[in-house]
This record gives structure tokens, C-alpha cells and sequence, in this order.
């Protein structure tokens, strides 16, 4: 079987204001503002509004085609893309499509520990449609729309049909976005929306079926989910010997099928033609050789110079590069302490807990600094491995200062071999069937022991100095 997919990816950027007008744009805002609040009659698309192009928009969607390796247009422009629905009251979007910002780019991503490249025909900039609320669910009584959303700014990307699974769909949405955000353009951690089409088509044995095109799936596991059900759907239609017909579908996330939604129009349907509004707008060479320039240093050059100045494993420098504020935390930290030790400690029992929380280090509420106290006590040895796994814990949960935290729960290692002495000997005490065990040769028992000491500790001991003494004391 073959598997071919294309994506087409929507990201709201955050700029402040919408594309097209001064409105200020909502995913910038903590609070969910009031349906229909944040508009003007440019972006309710009132007869006699004009469009005024936002320059920091057309600037992000520049920076982002240069970051993605396209070949930048000199000279482009808006269209009209005439359709009639009630997200998009002026009856046509404002969008970019015979000549893009960018044309012919790439991404390079890792797929089971090889390169893949994955070909990006176009990036434009467009704007986004008002949003629509069907009171009751689909099929419900009737439809509520919310013009906050017209006219945030949206980049559309869209690729080659280079995957040939939805895992690799996945995998390079995943790296896509992770890029966006390392140019500041896109928060995982606000309201922005990542939104994709994917088109998919399968040959079995020499048998075809026809292209299919999944509308609007949210978020980068669900496209890997919406993937996965329509090549099992597919897969039985053509085993069938039934024809697989060229349509659209859309992804039910609650159900979690793809559902027959409308004959799909084609780009003729749309009619487009040059926006008369706007201006075409220009890119000079050297605007393009002055962003490439203070592009901020991506991923993968992150990766290679952590690999190269600290001696890191490739997976360990992936795990820092992941998210842009652990980079950051990392690069604060390693100046301060042993780069391995802030390494390993941040990648390993600080991401496991911000990950069981389900948050962000940037929104932890973690300070940069209490991370190096932390480890600083560790690495002077004033903590255990597992005391300094407790303070994290307590860190994100109490969100106070490590020093505070030690003092509170109790946790400063016992450094005095004489009190796990003591311990040891209580230990021994109690357990006189466990001793003789270990005594007639049962050595697993010592582990048992060891662990016995450790829970009286609270994990305030040393477990190697804990062993040893163990071993002394019975043996005698
Ligand atoms: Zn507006
Ligand atoms: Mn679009």
C-alpha cells in the first residue's frame, strides 16, 4: 500500500491588531472577550471599508518564508476569493494567490532516525473568516457568529504531498510549530490555533483511489488521528473494489471519524481577482539578506552548538531544544553550574513534572534562578537525588523558592555517617528475620534494608552510604 499526504497549515499569528484594520487581535487577550466586541466595519466587512495592509503582519509572514528556506516573491499581492457563507460577510476573504510571499520552500525533519525533506510550495498571508456557532451542535436550530475572529492574521503554508504516513504528518507539524515559536511568531501557550487541511490519496496493488481532503483539523495530534481513520476507511472501500471519490470530508474530533461534508469547489469556482484596495507590496533583495541575518538561532543550530560546546548526546540536546523556554533555562543555568548536571536535571525530573502537570516552564511560575539554587544544593550535596526530585515537586506545586521549600518539608541530606548510624541500627533492630536472611545468603535482602533506611530518611540519606553501612554492621 502507498500512502500520499499534503498538508495545508492556518496559524494565527499574534500580532496585536487584526490584518486588515486596528481591531486588536484576540488571542493576545487572557480573558474570553465578548462575542462581537472587537470589530469595525472593515472587518464586518461593511460596503465603503477599506483594508489598510498591518505591516507587522506582512513582516512575520516574510521572516517565516525565510526561515522555511522559500524563494521570496519581488513583487505581490492580494486577491479577492469569492465565496458566500456567513463567516465572511464582505463574500469574499482577502487572500494571497497568484503570487505568494513565497514559493519553493523546505523543511527538514528526522524520520526513524533519518532525514527527510519535506518540500513547501507556497506561504501566503490571508485572513481569517468569522466564527461560527452552531447553537445545539451541527444540525442544530440555528447558527450564532462571532466577528472577533475576522481578520486575525493567518500564514497558510502548504506542502508537496511528501508524507507517506501520518505519523510523518505529525512528526513535521510538531517541528513546524516549533519553529514558529522559536521566531516569536506563534505561543503554544496562548489562544493561537494551528489548523490544517490534509489531502490523502492510497494505491493498493496498482488499484487508486482519488484524492480526499480532510477540512479544518485542530492541533497536530488530531491530524495524525484524522490520517489514521481515513486510510483505514479508504483501505476498506478499495478492498472492496468500491471507487474512492474525489471529495471533501471533515474531521469530527469528538467522534473521532471524517465525515462527507460538500462537493468540493475548485480554485476556478472562486474567481479570483486582484484585490483593488491594497497595494502590491515589494521585497528587496536586501530586506530578505537582512532578516536571514537577525534570524534568531533555530532549533537545529541549537542543537548542534549544545552538542558541540558541552559534549551533549544528540538525544539529550534534542530534549534541551524542544521547547524555546527550556533552551533558555538551560543556557541561564549552564553559566552557573555544572552544564551536565543542569542538563539532565531540567530535561529529566523538571520536564517529567511540568509534563504530569500539563504545563510549560514559562508558565510554571518557576523562577530561572531557584532552578540553579536547587541544583547548586544538589551539586554541593546539601540534597539527595531524590530530595531534589521532592523540591521540584514541590516547586511547581507551591511555587516557592527551593530554600524555603528544604527548610519546610525537612529535606537537607543527613551528611553525619554517626546519625544513619543510628538508623541502621533501629533498622536492624527491627527487622531480625530479614537480617538473618541475609545472613544464611540471601542478598537481595539488602536492597530490601537499604530501602527500609531510605523511607525512615525520607530520602535524606545517601543510599551508597546507607549500603555501605549496611554492609559493615551485618557483616560483623
Ligand atoms: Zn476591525
Ligand atoms: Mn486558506
Amino acid at each position: 500500500m502507498e500512502v500520499k499526504i499534503g498538508l495545508e497549515i492556518h496559524v494565527q499569528l499574534n500580532t496585536k491588531t487584526k490584518l486588515f484594520c486596528g481591531c486588536p487581535n484576540p488571542i493576545n487577550l487572557k480573558e474570553e472577550p465578548e462575542p462581537n466586541s472587537l470589530v469595525c466595519p472593515t472587518c464586518l466587512g461593511f460596503p465603503g471599508s477599506k483594508p489598510r495592509l498591518n505591516a507587522k503582519a506582512f513582516e512575520t509572514a516574510k521572516k517565516v518564508a525565510v526561515a522555511l528556506n522559500f524563494t521570496l516573491a519581488e513583487e505581490t499581492f492580494f486577491s479577492r476569493k469569492t465565496y458566500f457563507y456567513p463567516d465572511m460577510s464582505k463574500n469574499f476573504q482577502i487572500t494571497q494567490y497568484e503570487i505568494p510571499i513565497g514559493r519553493n520552500g523546505f523543511l527538514e525533519m528526522e524520520i526513524n532516525g533519518k532525514k527527510k525533506r519535506i518540500g513547501l510550495k507556497r506561504i501566503h498571508l490571508e485572513e481569517d473568516p468569522a466564527k461560527l456557532v452552531h447553537v445545539g451542535g451541527m444540525g442544530g436550530k440555528y447558527v450564532l457568529v462571532d466577528y472577533n475572529r475576522s481578520g486575525i492574521p493567518l500564514i497558510e503554508v502548504v506542502t508537496d504531498p511528501d508524507f507517506k504516513s501520518p505519523e510523518e504528518a505529525r512528526v513535521f507539524l510538531h517541528k513546524f510549530a516549533m519553529i514558529l515559536e522559536y521566531l516569536g511568531v506563534y505561543d503554544d501557550c496562548s489562544k493561537a490555533v494551528i489548523k490544517s487541511d490534509a489531502n490523502i490519496s492510497l494505491s493498493i496493488g496498482g488499484r487508486s483511489g482519488n484524492r480526499v481532503e480532510i477540512k479544518n483539523i485542530t492541533g497536530t495530534r488530531e491530524v495524525e488521528l484524522a490520517l489514521k481513520y481515513e486510510i483505514v476507511r479508504q483501505k476498506n472501500l478499495l478492498k472492496s473494489g468500491t471507487a474512492v471519490k474525489t471529495s471533501t470530508r471533515m474531521w469530527n474530533p469528538d467522534l473521532k471519524v471524517t465525515q462527507e461534508m460538500r462537493k468540493k469547489e475548485t480554485e476556478e469556482d472562486y474567481g479570483y481577482i486582484f484585490e483593488p484596495d491594497l497595494t502590491r507590496m515589494e521585497i528587496r533583495k536586501d530586506e530578505i539578506i537582512s532578516i536571514k541575518r537577525n534570524l534568531p538561532e533555530l532549533p537545529e543550530d541549537k542543537q548542534k552548538r549544545f552538542i558541540k560546546i558541552y559534549g551533549f548526546h544528540e538525544k539529550l540536546a534534542e530534549a534541551l531544544v524542544s521547547e524555546p523556554d527550556i533552551a533558555e533555562l538551560f543556557e541561564y543555568a549552564a553559566k552557573k553550574i555544572s552544564p551536565h548536571t543542569a542538563g539532565t536535571w531540567i530535561t529529566g525530573y523538571l520536564k517529567k513534572t511540568l509534563n504530569w502537570h500539563g504545563i510549560r516552564f514559562k508558565e510554571s511560575g518557576l523562577e530561572k534562578e531557584w532552578i540553579v539554587k536547587l541544583l547548586k544544593m544538589f551539586e554541593r550535596g546539601l540534597l539527595t537525588d531524590r530530595g531534589a526530585e521532592l523540591i521540584i515537586r514541590k516547586m511547581v506545586e507551591e511555587k516557592k523558592d527551593p530554600e524555603y521549600l528544604v527548610e519546610k518539608y525537612g529535606l537537607k541530606k543527613i551528611k553525619s555517617n554517626k546519625e544513619i548510624e543510628k538508623i541502621v541500627d533501629e533498622i536492624i533492630k527491627r527487622n531480625p528475620k530479614a537480617v538473618s536472611d541475609y545472613k544464611s545468603g540471601v542478598e537481595k535482602v539488602l536492597h530490601y534494608l537499604v530501602g527500609l533506611c531510605m523511607r525512615e530518611t525520607h530520602g535524606r540519606a545517601d543510599a551508597d552510604a546507607v549500603r555501605k553501612i549496611l554492609i559493615k554492621k551485618l557483616g560483623a
